[in-house]
């Protein structure tokens, strides 16, 4: 499952440089797909939605870092453990449950982003 960051959250960023997706932003902060993978142009997303990789998206939150789901990976392919989680002083970082996702769809994700 993708990571999501709570209310907890101080907006420290000590989590932002861990990412090796690039998924954390600062609060306010635009995201882009492209930032920090090998995406560029149009691209279709694991559940079939196409987006312009490029493009530069409002911030998810302006009072809280936020992690963006679709490019979390749980660190799969890439750490054992999510590498977000042991660097954040106040433990905001937690697993989304809703979002279903099993570690063959985590590393479909990882693939996609990095190629
Ligand atoms: Fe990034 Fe890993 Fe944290 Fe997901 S779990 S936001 S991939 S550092």
């Amino acid at each position: 499952m993708a990571l999501f960051i709570n209310e907890d959250c101080i907006a420290c960023d000590a989590c932002v440089s861990e990412c090796p997706n690039t998924a954390i932003y600062s609060p306010d902060e635009e995201w882009s797909y492209a930032d920090g993978t090998n995406l560029s142009g149009e691209v279709t997303l694991l559940d079939g939605t196409t987006v312009d990789a490029d493009e530069m998206n409002e911030a998810l939150s302006d009072e809280f870092t936020f992690i963006v789901a679709n490019k979390c990976t749980e660190c799969k392919g890439f750490n054992d453990e999510p590498a977000c989680v042991d660097v954040c002083p106040t433990d905001a970082i937690h697993v989304n449950e809703d979002l279903g996702e099993d570690e063959d769809t985590l590393l479909k994700k990882k693939e996609l982003l990095h190629g």
